[in-house]
């Protein structure tokens, strides 16, 4: 294994990567680090193809030593779909999908709960808490079950049922709650508080390898595209841990000598009814403020205080990117145009970046002829109710 140790990005101290860790003790999340140097004189790339078609092709940039700790239902490689009817619509002429909807457990969420699984259960984790907006919930309860490890998850009670049906399955421990993500959070501190070590916090950066496995869609995307970068990669932001994923990817890939100096500029889209990460983009500032009375039917993204924040906003100005809100009204109409021309059921954060594409290629940011990436993050058929078919007509 390449992993040497995690570093704060914020105050640069570094801490052992053997045993559990959360947040560094100024607050910040933690980031891997790799020998890289060795990664590069040990794989090249021409290699790759040969491997699974998996996101444990990557595995020398992964944070597990012994195989038999990898615990996988076949996540990863999935597909980029050219979409050229909607894409000639809307001007953006090589506009691609990253399509996350087929992945298991119907969310992308599950690169994150696979080598985050996969790592606690390394380090001898007996038992997760996490809170979530749904789908995180249903991957980690999901490969906590493959990997017997015990999952406490706390979701708000307006998640999508679909995710709260999975966690039951999956045999963990659900809680619900009347309130919102933040809401969640805090009552699995309280959880994890009182345990005394028995659960250990997996929410959203509070522990490094969800980043890890999330930031395969990095790696996939280039390695996809014949080890090129496309001009633009357009990501919908709630925690903003495949964004930061994505930029620590690319910076790897810089590193490793498998990609040249050129990055894509990364976009973060929001929805208007809850869009912090906008708000202090546009402002200027380091850090996001929470946003009061956080509501979208995109509810992956309904994040009111990211804890990557400061994270979010250095990989968008670093990559010269942009961060955009858009409105429900509109999600909603660009999911059902896309469907009727390019035959995929979006999820409702995947067709906000569809919304956002449209809006910065009227706006000039996207200029003409450039590439564009878009994270479909999870399955149209997770949200049935996108798709009103009241009006449907019944044969007599
Ligand atoms: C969680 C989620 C997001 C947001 O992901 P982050 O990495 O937390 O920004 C986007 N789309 C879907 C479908 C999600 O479940
Ligand atoms: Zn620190």
């Amino acid at each position: 294994m390449y992993l040497t140790h995690l570093e704060c990005p914020r105050c640069g101290k570094e801490h052992p990567a053997d045993r559990p860790q959360n947040l560094c003790d100024c607050g910040s999340p933690l980031l891997a680090r790799y020998d890289l140097a060795a990664v590069a004189r040990t794989v090249v790339p021409e290699q790759l193809p040969l491997r699974p078609a998996d996101l444990w092709r990557y595995r020398e940039v992964l944070p597990v030593a012994d195989p038999r700790h990898v615990t996988s239902l076949g996540e990863g490689w999935t597909p980029l779909l050219r979409a050229p009817s909607y894409g000639a619509e809307i001007g953006v002429t090589d506009l691609i999908v990253k399509d996350e909807g087929l992945i298991p457990t119907g969310s992308f969420k599950a690169r994150g709960a696979a080598v985050g699984i996969s790592r606690a259960r390394e380090l001898g984790v007996r038992r997760i808490a996490m809170p979530t907006n749904g789908n995180a919930g249903a991957a980690w309860a999901s490969y906590a079950a493959r990997a017997g490890i015990g999952a406490t998850i706390v979701m708000p009670l307006d998640a999508p049922t679909i995710c709260r049906r999975e966690c039951v399955a999956a045999g963990a421990d659900l809680r619900l709650i009347d309130g919102l993500i933040s809401d969640a959070g805090r009552r699995v501190a309280q959880l994890v508080g009182d345990s005394g070590g028995a659960i250990f916090d997996a929410g959203t950066l509070r522990e490094p390898y969800r980043l890890e496995g999330k930031k395969t869609m990095g790696y996939e995307i280039v390695e996809q595209l014949g080890w090129q970068v496309p001009d633009v990669i357009i990501y919908p932001t709630g925690g903003g841990v495949g964004l930061i994923g994505i930029h620590k990817a690319l910076h790897e890939l810089r590193e490793l000598g498998w990609i040249s100096d050129r990055l894509p500029r990364l976009v973060a889209v929001q929805s208007t009814g809850c869009a912090p990460i906008v708000r202090a983009f546009a402002a200027g500032e380091e850090r996001a403020e929470p946003w009061a009375d956080a509501q979208t039917v995109a509810f992956g993204i309904t994040v009111p205080a990211p804890l990557g924040d400061e994270l979010i906003l250095t990989a968008l100005r670093d990559s010269s990117g942009t961060a955009v809100a858009v409105s429900d009204e509109e999600i909603l109409t660009d999911l059902r145009a896309f469907a009727a021309r390019e035959g995929l059921l979006l999820c409702p954060e995947g067709a906000a970046c569809l919304t956002a594409a449209r809006q910065l290629r009227a706006g000039g940011w996207i200029r003409a002829g450039e590439r564009v990436v878009v994270l479909n993050t999870g399955a149209g058929l997770k949200y049935p109710e996108t798709v009103d078919v009241s009006g449907v007509p019944v044969l007599a």
